[in-house]
């Protein structure tokens, strides 16, 4: 199940270069996307899958974000390492993988008991130890904040006023925010008592529940 062969490790390089040409030019991203094995996130059926850029379905109605928009928002955050960072939306676990290969210190939340346990049982086994959390994430994790750096994985209906508060001085938010179909990516920093925003492209998440999400 953890083999990583050459043939996967062809394919990853390849996925890297791949990026690279759709854009994201961050080498400690591209580096990280290069080490983590994506193919064990996959059944043994779906392996061919695991490498190409397109998200896909974990059980639980919930995906694997696409490659690209694991590292344009991995991009965006600008994590340096020892930082430490809440993700909202565990899922797979993946992305908490790339954040740890970062150097951050990751707490990751999940609404979703299944995924919650399958991913905290499964990152380990790879070597890979975030904080594991199951609960509302559009509430944030109030007992270890602030972070300074928050990354929403799940499209949200409006940025929640937790997620702004959890964030330390000169933090950065990044969320995807929109109707349940469409959500523009949103950047927010913090300086002070002002909250500044800049807004990139539009991607497709799946919804964010919860107090501050999507009513089911
Ligand atoms: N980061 C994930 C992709 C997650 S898909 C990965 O790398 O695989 C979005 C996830 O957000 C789903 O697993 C969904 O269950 C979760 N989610 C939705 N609403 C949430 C909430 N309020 N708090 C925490 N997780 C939530």
């Amino acid at each position: 199940m953890f083999e990583d062969n050459y043939r996967q490790r062809g394919l990853r390089n390849k996925l890297v270069r791949l990026l690279r040409q759709k854009g994201i030019t961050d080498e400690r991203v591209l580096t990280a996307i290069g080490k983590v094995p994506r193919h064990v996130f996959f059944e043994n059926a779906f392996l061919e899958h695991a490498y190409q850029d397109k998200a896909f379905p974990i059980g639980e109605g919930q995906t694997i974000s696409q490659p690209y928009t694991v590292a344009f928002q991995t991009e965006k955050l600008m994590v340096q390492p020892g930082q430490s960072v809440l993700e909202v939306g565990t899922g797979s676990g993946y992305q908490a993988c790339i954040l740890l290969e970062l150097g951050a210190r990751v707490y990751t939340i999940e609404y979703n008991r299944v995924l919650f346990e399958k991913a905290r049982k499964l990152l380990p086994k790879m070597g890979y130890r975030p904080h594991f959390h199951l609960g509302d994430g559009s509430k944030g994790l109030p007992a270890f904040a602030p972070y300074h750096r928050i990354l929403v994985t799940a499209g949200a209906p409006v940025i929640p006023e937790a997620l702004t508060a959890q964030l330390a001085d000169e933090g950065l938010l990044i969320i995807p925010v929109g109707d349940r179909e469409k959500q523009v990516m949103v950047r927010i920093t913090k300086k002070g008592n002002k909250l500044i925003r800049e807004d990139f492209d539009y991607f497709s998440f799946v919804p964010l529940l919860g107090e501050q999400g999507w009513k089911k």
